[in-house]
């Protein structure tokens, strides 16, 4: 699988829900889960590998994870700042201020629906991945001076020259 950086507009896209969770389902997520870990990744959603469904993998240190079809239940109203990068914007890292917890319904690869509260790195994560499924990447929080001050960097990125 092939990660796909900003100025793809499958990336801009809003994600298509998954209906069936079939075989095809599941070898997808082990795909995408594996390709994660080759790009030393934490998180990586479908539309990252030009797929606009539904669905992301991630790990938080305590193992893989998926969740399909996800839904922003709940937010804090607490933010926090936090570096962030991305797999498909390489070698770009910034402080993006977030909610602090989110709490979210998803189905795992078998279609069961179940509702979690995630904080701290993991709701950092979770919220990041979602924003995927969105047609959001983390540089859209930056201020317009911040991301005048990226704009050589990313224009690189765009041009397919990628400095890890
Ligand atoms: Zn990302």
């Amino acid at each position: 699988m092939q990660v796909i950086h900003i100025g793809n507009p499958i990336l801009r896209k809003i994600a298509e829900p998954i209906e069936n969770f079939d075989a095809e389902l599941s070898s997808f997520v082990e795909e995408l889960t594996k390709t994660m870990y080759e790009e030393d990744g934490v998180g990586l959603a479908a539309p990252q590998v030009a797929v606009s469904k539904r669905l992301f993998v991630f790990d938080d240190g305590s193992g893989p994870r998926v969740m399909i079809n996800p839904e922003i239940l709940e937010k804090s109203i607490e933010q926090i700042s936090m570096e962030e990068g991305c797999l498909s914007v390489p070698g770009i890292y910034a402080d993006i201020t977030r909610p602090a917890w989110v709490k979210i319904r998803y189905q795992d690869v078998e279609g069961q629906i179940h509702e979690e509260l995630f904080e701290g790195y993991s709701g950092r994560i979770v919220q990041h991945e979602y924003d995927h499924l969105e047609g959001i990447l983390f540089i859209d929080y930056l201020s317009p001076a911040k991301k005048a001050l990226l704009r050589p960097k990313l224009n690189n990125i765009m041009k397919g020259k990628v400095s890890k």
